[in-house]
């Protein structure tokens, strides 16, 4: 589902902690629309590296590109108006409120709403009516409108990550950074959740930190390994698979 075009370009990107680098030196391009996943053993510079493309941590040196644009002194909320969506690790749904009303919330804030910000000032009810249908429209893409006006707090397990990729979904990103969304679940709970992202979020480029290997080689269009932060090796799951320093340093021979 790529087409080629860079969305995201990292360059000679460096973040060191006093002495020590946790990145040292990543130049990486993610294609639009690619399902690219981030592997390496613990300590590699993983969730650094998430850090340095979201605008949670400052680059030490190296330029972060988004979309044709330089984006590496910008603020994450910029970030995220610019279409670099969250993970759901920290989790953007509302225990209190109904599943409906977070998902319309989401749909309220998403990053385009500034744009509109004249146009819902003249026409507020349009505004509103739009986010009604976009609200149901991502209610059924998330096959959750059986439970919409129940409270979030009372879903089942699966239902709550519906619903953490539906508020994702209702922001409208165009890059989604997934910090291991599947930590602490069960191997059917993380086929599930990985499935159901590439189900939903098919207009989206997806940036994925995730352990099970065998699901990253299944559902990845390509893979970057990290090790001590640096790119190890970079490729499609085949080519990552038979890769020897890959093979040495971290799938153990
Ligand atoms: P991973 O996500 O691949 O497990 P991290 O990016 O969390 O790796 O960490 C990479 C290295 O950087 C680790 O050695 C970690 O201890 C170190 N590190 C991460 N954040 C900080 C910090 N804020 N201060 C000092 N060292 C850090």
């Amino acid at each position: 589902r790529t087409d080629g075009e860079a969305i995201l370009e990292l360059d000679g990107l460096t973040k060191t902690f006093g002495a020590f680098a946790a990145i040292d030196d990543v130049s990486m391009t993610v294609e639009r629309g690619e399902f690219r996943s981030v592997i390496g053993p613990n300590g590699a510079g993983k969730t650094t590296l998430f850090n340095l493309i979201s605008g949670a941590l400052p680059v030490t040196e190296g330029t972060v590109y988004f979309d044709g644009e330089e984006i590496t002194d910008r603020s994450p909320p910029e970030r995220v108006a610019r279409g670099i969506g969250r993970s759901f690790q920290i989790s953007n749904v509302f225990g209190g409120l109904s599943v409906r009303e977070n998902i319309r919330l989401a749909a309220q804030a998403d990053r385009r709403s500034e744009y509109n910000l004249l146009e819902s000032f003249f026409k507020p009810t349009n505004r509103y009516e739009e986010i009604n249908a976009e609200t149901g429209r991502i209610l059924e893409r998330i096959d959750l409108t059986h439970v919409a006006e129940e409270e979030a707090d009372a879903l089942a397990y699966g239902d709550r990550r519906r619903l953490e990729i539906g508020v994702v979904l209702a922001t409208d990103p165009d890059l989604v950074l997934f910090d291991e969304p599947t930590a602490g679940m069960s191997v059917e709970e993380t086929r599930e959740t990985i499935d159901l992202i590439e189900e939903v979020l098919v207009d989206q480029t997806l940036l994925l930190i995730e352990h099970d290997i065998e699901l990253v080689m299944e559902l990845s269009d390509r893979i970057t390994v990290l090790n001590r932060g640096e790119i190890l090796a970079e490729g499609t799951p085949e080519e990552i698979a038979e890769n020897r320093d890959v093979q040495d340093a971290y799938l153990g021979g």
